[in-house]
């Protein structure tokens, strides 16, 4: 199938991330579709979430409903079978020897990008788009800028193909994320991403924080939180809300 340019595969996880990507997708192309990855991730709860998140995103706006189209989930056992991490075993969260933590899960976004591009080829889509960010991350190499454009170039090799992987959140801060979201659904979308998207390591939604559901301790907990506090310090500074 010839790929149309107004067309876009968006790596939609469940989390805060995903959902902004999503959300930029949906405002900017008219024929948007969804990949996920069960990879026997501990917070499996993630995914529980996307189906949520998706039925909200397309209550929230007719046009982003229209342009919302199939979702697909995929199943990766691989990783858990290649050994023992903090995301797919119940391992510490720790600094590895190797400087980076134990959630690092090798080759994830390679392979994860690499079967959205297999899946927009088949699907006739042009652009891949990804939350993977430089900024605020937590030290993956394969979420970085030079890695995204080495994989795009592979891929399109690869496939005999023109495809494009976008990356809007690559420079932003986590509180510019909540900009960013506000600035493309408003205080709605700001609050479907706090209440229905999943961040925290441990799979926890108990307790419900300022900043949304999770332990409060894990690293993505603690990065989300002082991301949120960073957004509402600046915009109650700013509007006096
Ligand atoms: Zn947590």
């Amino acid at each position: 199938m010839e790929p149309t340019a107004d067309s876009a595969l968006v790596v939609f996880s469940g989390g805060q991330d995903s959902a902004t990507c999503l959300a930029w997708t949906l405002s900017r192309f008219g024929r948007v579709e969804t990949i996920g990855f069960d990879y026997g991730q501990r917070h499996a709860v993630e995914l529980s979430c996307r189906a949520e998140v998706l039925a909200r995103l397309r209550a929230l706006s007719p046009l982003w409903d229209g342009r919302l189209g199939p979702d697909t989930l995929l199943t990766l056992d691989v990783f858990q079978q290649l050994g023992e991490t903090a995301l797919t075993h119940d391992v510490e969260i720790a600094m590895t020897a190797s400087g980076l933590p134990s959630t690092f899960v090798p080759g994830r976004n390679l392979i994860f990008l690499t079967l959205a591009a297999a899946q927009a080829y088949r699907r006739g889509i042009k652009h891949i788009v990804t939350g993977v960010c430089e900024t605020d991350f937590s030290g993956y190499p394969d979420c970085r800028d030079d890695t995204m454009k080495a994989l795009q170039i592979a891929v399109n090799l690869g496939l005999q193909a023109r495809l494009v992987i976008e990356t809007p959140l690559m420079w932003l801060t986590k509180a510019e994320t909540w900009t960013l979201a506000h600035s493309l659904g408003g205080e709605a979308l700001v609050e479907l991403i706090l209440e229905h998207t999943h961040t925290c390591y441990q799979g926890r939604r108990g307790t419900r924080h300022a900043w949304g559901h999770g332990c409060g301790t894990c690293p993505a907990c603690t990065l989300r939180a002082a991301g949120w506090e960073q957004y509402r310090g600046r915009a109650s500074g700013g509007q006096g809300a």
